[in-house]
């Protein structure tokens, strides 16, 4: 019977050492999943990034809002935005790709000339600056900021982050660069979206005052609903104008 007492103590001592190891594995685990999740947030969400300090919104009462477009110049897609601007004398902001700016020297002289702001998007647009060093980051704003003032004469000190994405290399690249980052408070999901009519009421429905609305240039449906999203934003009382000067 003692033999027995022994074996059955032994026994719950085990289960007892079995539980807390269970429990320490999964609080461990549970731990390392909310902390991925809050840099995933942080890295992922421009609005609430504690790395860098996005303009996402411009506080004001009254009802204007601002269009900016990404990812061009496009030699498809950008005259044809341009044109719309013009038509509805509205001004906008481009955060232009280097590498396009390049091949399109003749679209960034329009952009600016036409009266609209230009802002930096980054040389490559890659995803690897999500992982590569400040210094990598720092270079990339800088070939692009030089192709910029070499073919316009003024430096800019916008910059959108591509892809929404920001961390401490962003953030530390920028302070150095002297930039200023500009988010969004209605992503239009106008890469996705492929029904105009979704899209526009997508946006409109999101408006706010001071609202910052990210567009891209180098898509089709874009250029092709920008005439009626002008009129349905201005039919809503909202007025479309040039960001401040930051
Ligand atoms: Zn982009």
């Amino acid at each position: 019977m003692l033999k027995n007492i022994h074996i059955i103590l032994i026994g719950v001592a085990l289960l007892i050492g079995l539980n807390a190891f269970i429990n320490t594995v999964f609080s461990i685990l549970a731990t390392l999943v909310l902390m991925l999740s809050w840099i995933a947030f942080n890295v992922f969400s421009i609005k609430h990034s504690l790395f860098l300090k996005s303009i996402c919104r411009i506080p004001t009462k009254e009802k204007t809002v601002f269009l900016s477009f990404d990812d061009g110049p496009s030699d498809r897609f950008t005259p044809r935005v341009l044109d719309t601007l013009n038509r509805n004398n509205i001004k906008a902001l481009f955060f232009c790709i280097g590498k396009y700016a390049e091949l399109y020297p003749e679209l960034i002289h329009r952009i600016s000339d036409e009266g609209h702001q230009i802002g930096n998007h980054t040389y490559s647009h890659t995803w690897q600056n999500a992982f590569n060093p400040s210094e990598v980051i720092e270079a990339e704003i800088k070939r692009s900021n030089d192709k910029l003032f070499n073919l316009l004469g003024y430096k800019t000190n916008l910059f959108r982050p591509p892809f929404g994405i920001t961390n401490q290399s962003i953030a530390k690249a920028l302070k150095v660069s002297g930039m200023c980052s500009i988010g969004w408070d209605i992503r239009s999901f106008d890469t996705i979206i492929k029904d105009p009519q979704k899209l526009i009421s997508r946006i409109c429905g999101k408006l706010r005052p001071g609202s910052i609305i990210l567009l891209h240039d180098n898509m089709e449906i874009t250029s092709l609903i920008l005439d009626e999203l002008i009129e349905t934003i201005q039919k809503k009382g909202y007025k479309i104008v040039p960001l401040p000067e930051q």
